[in-house]
């Protein structure tokens, strides 16, 4: 730790001299003594412990977490025994593999098949409000500042017989009760399952349109994208947009590149979900990167669908050295079993990434998510604020300190 123990630290002015040289002249050597902290591998800043402490405590935003995925084993069993449901145990670990995955689980539709066991949670409208009630307490409790939840009312509906008027009750209370206890702030993102056909989309298309001034902000595309494609979806999501709802579709995961140039060019997706696999055709991958397509990235889920064969071989550095803005997002924490620290930690040690590199994946979600611009700028500040406590509490005010916790 040699080379961090000298860091020459100036909080006012991170961009030390020698950092500067170093940025115009890549090949002359790097001083060891002047070094800009926020140009150090965070993990070569602190141990490990420290390292998931520090990026627990960072502010960040989650643009791609699913309700449905984030219902924790004991909120279906508490669900379940209060109203009666049949569940393969009432054991909170033995439930586990029925919701979560494990080391047998290869591909998407494995990890889809899980929603099979989820599904029994939504009885009614006051079940759906306490799932979505303790999914942005979860994300309060791991310092996500911001998280739009997406959902499928039609697959929530569909469960007991339920209205898909109930499930937006449900949904709309548990946010609303949630805003009063925690500081997480929502978005709502309505999905529309692939594998239901046009009319179906058609149907949910309304009905965010209904609820666009309720906290419903877009519309996605995801489930089953081997078998089904986004095309025959282009003039639902069209009609989305110019009801000035925003586009985020599932693409690039189990399907191929041109499923993101389609959702991109045919749906008019403003985000992608996932996009693992743009880079099967540089075309595309220039098409993204041209237009600034966030892509919305989920490590672990990312391994667990065999979206990509292991964090080692996930494009998340290659489109992030391009200049694509990539952001970190949990997907289904409960499925996955994880926090979205969790994935931070995977790709920020994985890929060696500096202090500034996380700033960046941040903003980069704040950037991409669907806010109006004066409330991204108020929260840009108000983030930028709480990063540079952040970053004193653990590096500034402690540089010789590997293990500052
Ligand atoms: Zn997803």
């Amino acid at each position: 730790m040699d080379a961090v123990n000298r860091i020459n630290i100036n909080s006012s002015n991170y961009l030390t001299q020698a950092a500067q040289n170093r940025q115009a002249d890549a090949s002359s050597p790097l001083p060891s003594d002047k070094v800009d902290i926020k140009d150090v591998p965070v993990k070569d800043l602190m141990d490990e412990k420290s390292m998931r402490s520090f990026l627990k405590d960072m502010p960040k935003v989650d643009l791609h977490r699913h309700l449905e995925g984030s219902i924790q084993p004991k909120t279906l069993i508490s669900i379940a025994k209060r109203k009666g449901i049949e569940l393969p145990t009432y054991d909170e670990a033995e439930l586990k593999p029925y919701l979560q995955i494990t080391d047998k689980d290869k591909t998407l539709l494995d990890f889809i098949k899980k929603f099979d066991t989820i599904g029994k949670a939504f009885t009614d409208k006051e079940a759906v409000e306490e799932v979505t009630y303790e999914a942005v307490k979860d994300a309060n409790d791991d310092n996500v500042k911001y998280a739009e939840f997406r959902f499928s009312p039609v697959y929530m509906a569909s469960q007991y017989g339920m209205s898909v008027e109930d499930v937006m009750k449900g949904v709309l209370d548990g946010v609303a009760r949630a805003k009063k206890d925690f500081n997480t702030e929502t978005g709502l993102i309505m999905i529309v399952e692939r594998q239901m056909g046009p009319e179906h989309a058609a149907f949910v298309e309304k009905l965010a349109e209904q609820y666009k001034d309720q906290g419903v902000v877009a519309l996605d595309l995801a489930n089953d994208e081997f078998n089904f494609p986004p095309g025959p979806y282009a003039q639902v999501f069209q009609q989305a947009k110019e009801a000035g709802l925003k586009v985020t579709v599932h693409a690039g995961e189990a399907g191929g590149a041109e499923n993101v140039r389609v959702s991109i060019e045919d749906l008019k997706a403003d985000r992608i979900g996932h996009g693992v696999r743009t880079f099967e055709d540089p075309a595309v991958e220039k098409m993204v990167r041209e237009r600034g397509i966030p892509l919305e990235m989920c490590p672990t889920s990312n391994v667990q669908t065999g979206a990509t064969k292991s964090l080692d071989s996930h494009p998340f550095k290659k489109y992030y050295d391009e200049g694509i803005p990539v952001t970190i997002n949990s997907d289904d924490p409960s499925v996955s079993n994880i926090t979205l620290t969790d994935d931070y930690v995977k790709i920020v040690d994985k890929f060696g990434f500096t202090l500034r590199d996380v700033e960046k994946f941040v903003m980069n979600g704040l950037d991409a998510a669907f806010l109006p611009k004066d409330e991204k700028e108020a929260l840009r500040q108000k983030y930028g604020a709480e990063i540079a406590q952040v970053e004193q509490e653990y590096v500034v005010a402690h540089p010789f300190n590997t293990g500052v916790r």
